[in-house]
């Protein structure tokens, strides 16, 4: 499917869950995740009108994004993947919105790497909603105080919460339970929903999904930390 088809295709279908939502579409952000996706089917969705896109390494969208952002300087990107903190230099160069604050230590390294540079992307907490020892995120009882620690100790802007649902449960629980963190913890962003279930997460309040596969087709390479 050519890449401006695939994206109406699932434009349309956000919008038409967040009609049965009873919200409004305009409120939900596509974030299209390119993760070992090439260069040339990245600037074809750019040429179809998208214009956020997610990785989860910062060395590969380190090698894929600048040349891109120099083109278009509308492009967004976001670390939607583990960040290690000596990472931290590359990834506050180079992201516009870092989605894996999950710990201290990554919390003061970024931090302190705005500090130093003035860039300031935003930032949002994971959280491990399902308490899966393989998961990064923090725990969903521990997500209050961390993201009052962000705040007060880092400065961070943190501005929601994120998180990927255990693979083989229905998504539903996990999603409320992000709702509600958020709710509780007075974060405006909601970046839950993939490929299989964005328009769940979307009846659950998301305000940004993120999409893969259904918008490059099945990845050319597995990966060990894919969801
Ligand atoms: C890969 C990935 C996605 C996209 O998954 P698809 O099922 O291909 O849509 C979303 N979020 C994160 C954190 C990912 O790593």
């Amino acid at each position: 499917m050519p890449a401006a088809d695939a994206l109406a295709a699932i434009r349309a279908r956000i919008a038409a869950a967040a009609r049965t939502a009873g919200r409004d579409p305009g409120d939900i952000e596509l974030l299209a995740v390119s993760k070992t996706h090439p260069a040339d089917a990245i600037a074809a969705l750019i040429e179809a009108g998208q214009l956020a896109f997610g990785e989860n390494r910062v060395q590969e969208a380190a090698a894929k994004f600048p040349a891109l952002k120099a083109r278009h300087p509308g492009l967004r990107l976001h670390l939607i993947g583990p960040l290690q903190s000596n990472k931290a230099r590359d990834a506050v160069a180079l992201f516009d919105v870092i989605e894996t604050i999950d710990r201290p230590r990554i919390a003061e390294a970024v931090a302190a790497e705005m500090a130093r540079t003035g860039r300031r992307p935003t930032c949002l907490v994971q959280v491990n909603v399902g308490a899966e020892p393989q998961k990064a995120g923090v725990a969903p009882e521990a997500t209050a105080a961390f993201v009052a620690q962000c705040r007060d100790a880092w400065a961070l802007p943190i501005v929601g919460l994120m998180a990927i649902p255990p693979a083989e449960l229905s998504p539903d629980p996990y999603f409320a339970m992000l709702r509600d963190l958020a709710r509780d913890t007075g974060l405006g962003q909601l970046s839950m929903g993939m490929s299989g279930d964005f328009e769940a997460a979307i009846g659950f309040g998301a305000t940004r999904v993120r999409v893969g596969t259904a918008l490059f087709g099945t990845r050319p390479r597995p990966q060990a930390d894919q969801p």
